[in-house]
């Protein structure tokens, strides 16, 4: 039987979780506070940090808005994020990504003091992740570990197969399973003969922004597979990387798109802004 891994259901638990140590914080006179800048008018970011935002009220965590126009100049973004890293009563910043294309994402996200990225980009962050410290995970893959976990999946000793090497999901992503002392192989778009690869696989995770192209014969029957991808179908359809009807029935359980690892992205972010305030705001 499928287990069919219902990430809207664990990132309730999870956001419910973040709202009671939230709370216990307001009762010390602490309010965890996150930052959200948005620079431009891109829709989809515009959805993206009003779900940020909704979130924050849910778990209690205050939420502070910039909302900056397009033409922003990146000095005017940089000043904004140092003002941002003085402020004591501030946790989290996040940056909404993608930038207008004159701002260098990376000099960006480089400006967030590592103690206050809840988002898990600086490279002193990315660089804990590998060495095995502490420190603030990317969002969706910290999400995907959660969905593991609390499915009760096994993962120390399974071969892992993580498709795609992105840094804010692939490449964090095996540094996380491996820390779960999985096996773990990252393929990527010049891997030669993925389906040989991906058949070993007892966890696949799919992250390479292709609608439906992993069918049946990808994936090993009675494996787990994690779908990250999300996009929208012309008839307004959400699908994953991952041709959920062919595959499911050969798995022995599967995330949907929507309601698998798509909740899970904003809930680790609610819980790595709760973190802040617990380490650094005692
Ligand atoms: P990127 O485009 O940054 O990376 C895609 C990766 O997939 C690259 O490493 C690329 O390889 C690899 N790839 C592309 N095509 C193939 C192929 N045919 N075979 C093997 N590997 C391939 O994407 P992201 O990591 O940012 O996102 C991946 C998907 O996850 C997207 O659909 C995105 O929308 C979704 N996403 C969902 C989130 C959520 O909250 N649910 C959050 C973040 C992303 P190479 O490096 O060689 O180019």
């Amino acid at each position: 039987m499928t287990k069919i891994i219902n990430g809207k259901e664990i990132s309730a638990q999870i956001k419910e979780e973040v709202k009671v140590r939230a709370l216990a914080h307001r009762e010390r006179g602490i309010v965890p506070t996150l930052a959200v800048i948005l620079v431009g008018a891109d829709p989809a970011s515009a959805v993206y940090v009003r779900n940020k935002k909704k979130a924050c009220e849910v778990c209690e965590i205050r939420s502070e808005s910039y909302e900056l126009p397009e033409e922003t100049t990146e000095e005017a973004l940089l000043e904004l994020i140092d003002v941002l890293n003085g402020r004591a009563d501030v946790d989290g910043i996040l940056v909404q990504l993608p930038l207008p294309k004159h701002i260098d994402e990376d000099r960006v996200t480089q400006a967030i003091l590592p103690e206050k990225d809840v988002d898990g980009f600086h490279p002193q962050n990315v660089g804990r992740l590998s060495m095995g410290l502490d420190g603030f995970v990317s969002c969706t893959p910290a999400g995907i570990i959660e969905l593991l976990k609390r499915s009760e999946i096994e993962i120390a000793g399974k071969e892992c197969v993580v498709v795609g090497r992105s840094n804010i999901v692939g490449k964090p992503m095996s540094m996380l399973l491996l820390r779960e002392n999985g096996t773990v192989t990252v393929c990527h778009s010049r891997t030669k003969d993925l389906k040989t690869v991906t058949k070993r696989a007892d966890i696949l995770v799919a992250a390479i922004g292709k609608p439906k192209f992993f069918d049946a014969s990808y994936v090993k029957e009675g494996a787990v597979v994690i779908d990250v991808g999300i996009h929208r179908m012309e008839d307004g359809h959400l699908c994953g990387d991952v041709d959920y009807e062919d595959v499911a029935p050969h798995t022995s359980a599967i995330t949907p798109v929507p309601g698998g690892v798509g909740p899970m992205t904003i809930a680790m972010l609610m819980h790595n802004c709760v973190k802040s305030a617990e380490v650094y705001r005692k």
